[in-house]
């Protein structure tokens, strides 16, 4: 066989991208933040509490979202998919993540392939 998709692939790349979006929710929580310090100067009220909670959780489920893909592992060599591979720029990942690399850092599996490109 060999042409079919491999299950195990497609449920890491699935895991991946899930966790590529829950990775968006840092950055709209800075934008909510930024928000929140404007607010009391433009709406009456409390508004600004409530949108600050909603910034530290949007900024505190985005961290947890980078560390958890930091341990994702390659489906096919089992190592850590997002290190090493060269995509990453720590300052522009801090305010907002980055598309997810395109290949594994270690075996050069391209992002999404639905099966060992070298057989298998
Ligand atoms: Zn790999």
């Amino acid at each position: 066989m060999g042409s079919e998709p491999d299950p195990k692939y497609i449920k890491a790349w699935r895991r991946m991208r899930v966790l590529h979006r829950v990775r968006w929710a840092k950055p709209v929580g800075f934008v909510l933040l930024a928000l929140a310090a404007v607010l009391p100067d433009v709406v009456e009220g409390h508004l600004w509490q409530a949108v600050i909670v909603a910034a530290g959780g949007g900024i505190a489920l985005g961290v947890v979202a980078d560390c958890v893909a930091e341990f994702l592992r390659c489906p096919r060599c089992l190592r850590r998919y997002w290190w090493g591979s060269g995509t990453n720029q720590p300052v522009l990942e801090f305010l907002g993540p980055a598309s997810p690399p395109a290949e594994c850092g270690h075996c050069g599996l391209p992002f999404g392939a639905e099966r060992d490109p070298d057989g298998g």
